[in-house]
């Protein structure tokens, strides 16, 4: 319609078609828009009233969301069917309608001026559609002077229409991003929940499994078969505790740096510690592990515990994911202001497609049916919750068969942490 007659419209009426347009930009909220409307309406159109209707999906009909002032507190509770109605042909149609003859026209929904004592003598209705979905349906209502709705009218009407559509269809799109994420987020304080609470219950009767079994052990004297018996439970409930421990420690990501017991302590210590803990492993595995120290030790503040929770994790999948006979090299290095931790291996590597899922809870590149390894897919994300708890950061380079490069690094003083950025940039 725009095209065809631009110049029947006013200066004025195309300065405030244009205001509205802006005010769509503005993000301003749904209902003072939708007030903005139905005003404009009847300003632009000279009518008595006017009217903006939604679908309402639960009742399949139009219901009133919008009118000008003097008469919205009525109007909203009024819902329109789509059958025998002037908003309902507009609607299902996608068509205007107009009718300037109203009290002839069987078209016209009576139950509303009942109900309003209102008259309606002239109806000019256009769907609000956005990219072929109807939304809804505006109403201009009784053209003032006894004067007939025409084509400047349907302009306008179309425009404000067209304004409203987009408007609305970006609400609607915001709404239902908000409403997905708090489902997602009430679905991961579940999942964090029901974490917390299954380790927790597990916790006790495993250990008394294993204090039993080591008891067992150490002080009977059974033959050669029933020990390597009570070694395998042992072994066992030691990798169910190991197991136990990743899945207690995946909901820390949410809680604050608070959990961080802050002390001073020297890292080449804590990697000797943990290297010296896999060393059995590495040898039953026949994987030869070498350490590259700063010749000075070097002191961090922080946790250490949990700085040797999330190298211990790397170090573990770097002996599971290396076939005998290979190499992982523990490199520690003095960056200005941050300790950089690397555990570099020549195992199997990780396909590029999965690298950058790696670090998401639960993510395994084999899937949990054909698995030649064991885990549960959290090793590598507890990790990261525990480096990021320092203000640091981790990440993974990988050539599939060749091996893979994983490396955090942490600020030497956990209060410079979140200020000294500029090297995560690089
Ligand atoms: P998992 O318990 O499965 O080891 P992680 O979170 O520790 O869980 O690791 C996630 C996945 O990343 C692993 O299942 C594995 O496919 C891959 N991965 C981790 N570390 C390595 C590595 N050093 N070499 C090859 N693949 C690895």
């Amino acid at each position: 319609m725009m095209g065809e007659n631009p110049t029947s419209l006013s200066n004025a009426k195309l300065n405030t078609l244009l205001w509205l347009g802006r005010k769509l930009n503005a993000a301003i909220e749904m209902e003072p828009f939708l007030q903005i409307v139905v005003e404009s309406i009847c300003q632009l159109t000279s009518s008595e009233t006017s009217s903006l209707f939604l679908f309402e999906a639960e009742t399949s009909m139009l219901k009133f969301v919008a009118a000008p002032r003097t008469s919205s507190i009525k109007l909203k509770r009024l819902r329109v069917p789509l059958e025998h109605s002037v908003a309902g042909e507009a609607y299902t149609t996608g068509k205007p309608v107009i009718i300037n003859h109203a009290h002839e026209d069987a078209r016209i929904y009576r139950s509303v001026d009942q109900e309003l004592s209102f008259t309606t003598r002239s109806i000019l209705a256009v769907p609000i559609t956005y990219r072929h979905e109807a939304l809804g349906v505006l109403e201009a209502v009784n053209k003032l002077g006894g004067a007939q709705y025409d084509d400047a009218d349907l302009m306008v009407m179309e425009t404000l229409a067209s304004y409203a559509g987009t408007y609305l269809f970006n609400a609607i799109l915001l709404e239902e991003a908000l409403q997905a994420s708090q489902a997602l987020e009430e679905m991961e304080k579940k999942k964090n929940d029901f974490l917390a609470i299954a380790s927790h219950e597990l916790r006790t009767p495993l250990g008394l499994i294993v204090g039993h079994a080591s008891f067992l052990r150490d002080m009977a004297q059974f033959d050669e078969q029933t020990q390597s018996q009570l070694d395998t439970i042992l072994r066992s409930a030691m990798r169910m505790r190991e197991l136990i421990e990743a899945m207690s420690n995946t909901h820390l990501g949410s809680t604050s740096q608070k959990r961080l017991k802050r002390k001073s302590f020297s890292i080449n210590q804590m990697i000797e510690e943990v290297v010296a803990s896999f060393s059995a492993q590495a040898t039953q595995q026949k994987i030869q592990v070498r350490v590259d120290l700063p010749a000075e030790s070097l002191h961090l503040q922080g946790d250490n515990e949990k700085l040797a929770i999330a190298f211990g994790n790397l170090l573990k999948n770097s002996l599971t994911y290396t076939e005998p006979g290979g190499h992982v090299l523990v490199k520690v290095e003095k960056l200005p202001g941050f300790a950089k931790v690397s555990v570099i291996d020549d195992g199997i590597g990780i396909p590029a497609a999965d690298l950058p899922h790696i670090f998401d809870k639960f993510y395994q590149v084999e899937s949990h049916l054909n698995r030649r390894h064991g885990g549960i897919g959290l090793g590598l994300s507890v990790a990261k919750v525990m480096v990021e708890m320092h203000g640091g950061q981790i990440w993974a380079e990988s050539i599939e068969g060749k091996g893979s490069n994983f490396s955090f690094l942490i600020p030497v003083d956990l209060d410079q942490g979140g200020k000294s950025t500029s090297i995560f940039a690089a």
